[in-house]
């Protein structure tokens, strides 16, 4: 086992050397404080005149921020002490004096600077927290569809196919013609689905979105696990399954990070399916009865998905949508051909619409009328219709977003802190 300070408790009564940076220091007369970070998490090394030499004593008034040490001691238990643990001092070895003053000091800073400083931001406290619950997110990602027996099956990002119109794509030079940056592996995922039955495609997106939100980068990660034989309501069970399998696993291991992020974790408790699902219909009714000032047909903005997910103190699933809101490959109900068997599922507390999915169009002439009254071009779409002519199933599939996920879980306000490095309208750099 590594000796790292996430993993303390196991090295109680040992004398062990932690490698690290210096996080803070504080002294008071006869006894001194060095907050380390390992980059695992942070503890108190406390030294004590008299039980080292002077040389180690005096050392506290050369420490800087971000000095890089390691530091040798034992390690005993004390509740009052983050993370429950702290290293009597015997020995610190520097490895690199700072002589420059580190930009992030205790003061505060605003979100630009911070942004500017991204690479050094990340080794701040909370900064640290939310990427490593990110990792954690991931793994449950993957372990899930692992225990359910899908197979991960990825998708290109150069594509000449432009999914859902062209406005929001990211043009790049390939070679003597044109390519678009992939916003989405769905379709690649539905080729995939008839190869492999259940799949998943797992990377990064771009989408050249124009507005500047705080939900919104122009680079984000999504997955997107696509089944054959399966409608939308096998999909909507899966979705909850699934983001209820994430919340779980987080709550298991993330409790430090939360504890850091100080995130009220009894909202995430009740995460647990069934989740609630209403009809479009549904939903723009309970925005009426609000008062919203909402017009049949359009897509929900921020305020109407936050009003509508505080009905609920699980993530709401809205289904069955106007045809017009939803992109051409979408299949159209039974009962009613002006609606389309898309869900869009959206989180608690205000932070949006983290899950887009449906079932997906399986008639050939059908997808084809629909490619030509898009006005799409019909050339890139041959080998998607190849799909339903040879053995087409009904199948379905859904798109979740890392970030948001990331967001909502670790109650982080703004999406750019939820990924390691942001893309954004105004910013790529660094
Ligand atoms: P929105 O209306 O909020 O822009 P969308 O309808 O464009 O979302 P989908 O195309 O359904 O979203 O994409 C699936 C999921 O990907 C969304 O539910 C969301 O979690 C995530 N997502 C979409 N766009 C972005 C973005 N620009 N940045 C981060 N995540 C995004
Ligand atoms: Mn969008």
């Amino acid at each position: 086992m590594d000796k790292t300070i996430s993993n303390l408790s196991h090295f109680e009564g040992q004398e062990i050397t932690l490698k690290g940076w210096v996080y803070n220091k504080r002294a008071i007369g006869k006894i001194w404080f060095l907050i380390l970070r390992d980059g695992t998490g942070l503890v108190q090394c406390v030294v004590v005149k008299g039980e080292v030499d002077e040389a180690l004593f005096d050392l506290e008034a050369d420490l800087n921020q971000e000095d890089a040490v390691m530091v040798t001691g034992s390690i005993r238990k004390e509740p009052r002490s983050i993370g429950g643990y702290e290293l009597g001092v015997s020995k610190i070895e520097v490895v690199q004096h700072v002589t420059e003053e580190y930009p992030i000091g205790p003061k505060e800073h605003g979100p630009d600077f911070l942004m500017s400083n991204r690479h050094l931001w990340l080794r701040s406290k909370r900064q640290n927290a939310i990427i490593r619950v990110r990792h954690r997110i991931v793994k449950a990602i993957r372990d899930f569809f692992d225990m359910n027996e899908f197979t991960l099956v990825d998708s290109p990002m150069f594509t000449a196919n432009a999914v859902e119109g062209t406005t929001d794509l990211f043009e790049v030079d390939y070679f003597d013609r044109s390519a678009y940056l992939t916003q989405s592996g769905q379709l690649y995922g539905e080729a995939s689905a008839m190869a492999f039955g259940k799949i998943y495609v797992f990377g990064p997106v771009f989408r050249a979105e124009k507005s500047k939100t705080r939900r919104h980068l122009t680079e984000f990660w999504m997955v997107e696990p696509e089944m054959a034989y399966c409608d939308l309501e096998q999909d909507m069970d899966y979705a909850e399954k699934f983001v209820a399998y994430i919340v779980q696993q987080c709550l298991e291991h993330c409790q430090a990070e939360f504890k850091i992020l100080e995130r009220d974790t009894g909202k995430l408790e009740s995460i647990i399916p069934p989740f609630p699902r209403i009809t479009y219909d549904e939903a723009v009714k309970i925005l009426h009865d609000n008062g919203l000032d909402f017009s049949y047909g359009s897509d929900f903005g921020a305020p109407d998905e936050t009003l509508l997910a505080e009905q609920f103190d699980k993530p709401v699933m809205i289904h069955r949508w106007p045809a017009d809101t939803k992109p051409f490959y979408m299949k159209r109900d039974e009962q009613n051909d002006d609606l389309a068997l898309g869900v869009d599922m959206i989180a608690p507390e205000g932070y949006g619409e983290i899950i887009g999915g449906g079932q997906r169009e399986d008639d050939h002439d059908i997808l084809l009328k629909r490619i030509r009254h898009h006005d799409l071009p019909l050339e890139p779409f041959k080998w998607y219709l190849d799909l339903r002519k040879y053995g087409s199933v009904p199948h379905a599939g859904f798109g979740l977003g890392l970030e948001r996920t990331v967001a909502w879980i670790t109650g982080t306000k703004h999406i750019r802190e939820t990924i390691p490095y942001p893309r954004t309208l105004s910013r790529l750099e660094p």
